[in-house]
């Protein structure tokens, strides 16, 4: 058996008292590095792997910290009482989590041996071997379906959706725990026809649960200005509530629960 504790991966961020990130009270842990570029990513800093200065909310950082499992389960267990009352536990997230899978796996695994609840949020674009090895220690799968038109995939995620597609489908043959989450971007995905098309996908996995309509919204935007990069949905106007639940009510003729937000 490998020592888990020792296995050494990189973050750029822990975020304790989560309650939109699995069920319960969570602790997000956030891997650097993801081989998307989603246009609207909200954590711009946690695209690349390698770490990287930045300047946010006028201060500088740095971003990206090279940790063991062992240093990341002491911050984790510090919260053990609330994942025990709430039902909640670890997240992890990212960049992408499935990016740094020796880590990620050791993380799940570490947090399992614990006994507190496993989640991960990913956007499947990965190895399924991968996958399946971090599906033995996850309770709860939450992975983003963004658009079932490919070429608007690429335009949009700098990557094809097809691997995702295909994980998602084997995903629910195997883990009868997951969510479906959708962002919810201007110009990309916002019609009744893109939403209905993901839903109905959604409906037909067998381990979907939920449906979660995420709506756009610009949190993320400041800090491109401090990576130095554009961000190229300046100027793009969030979704009008009418409207997400114009989206909402096209979701629900799926059959599937669904909801606005996280
Ligand atoms: S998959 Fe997530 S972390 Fe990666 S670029 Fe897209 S929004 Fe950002």
């Amino acid at each position: 058996m490998y020592d888990f504790l020792d296995v050494r991966g990189r973050i750029f961020d822990i975020q304790k008292y989560s309650i939109h990130d699995g069920p319960g009270i969570r602790t997000i842990v956030f891997l650097k590095g993801c081989p998307l570029r989603c246009k609207w990513c909200c954590n711009p800093e946690g695209q690349e792997f390698k770490v990287q200065e930045m300047t946010f909310l006028g201060k500088h950082k740095t971003v990206g910290e090279d940790v063991s499992v062992a240093e990341v389960m002491a911050e984790v267990m510090q919260d053990r009482v609330y994942y025990t009352r709430s039902g909640g536990g670890l997240t992890l997230s990212g960049g992408e989590c499935l990016a740094q899978p020796d880590f990620g796996e050791a993380l799940l695994t570490a947090a399992k041996y614990e006994g507190i609840s496993t989640a991960i949020e990913t956007t499947g674009f990965a190895k399924w071997e991968y996958i399946e090895r971090y599906l033995r220690v996850t309770d709860h799968v939450l992975m983003d379906i963004k658009n079932i038109d490919n070429e608007k995939h690429k335009k949009f995620c700098g990557q094809s959706n097809e691997v995702i597609l295909e994980n998602a489908v084997r995903i629910a043959k195997s883990h009868n725990d997951l969510t479906i989450r959708v962002p919810v971007i201007p110009g990309f995905n916002d019609t009744k026809t893109e939403i209905a098309k993901i839903a109905e996908f959604a409906s037909m996995l067998h381990g979907v649960k939920k449906l979660h309509l995420l709506p756009y919204h610009r949190l993320g935007a400041d800090k491109y200005k401090g990576l130095g990069r554009e961000y190229s949905l300046e100027g793009v106007d969030l979704i009008p509530k009418d409207k997400m639940n114009e989206l909402l009510e096209t979701a629900k003729k799926s059959g599937l629960y669904c909801q606005i937000g996280g």
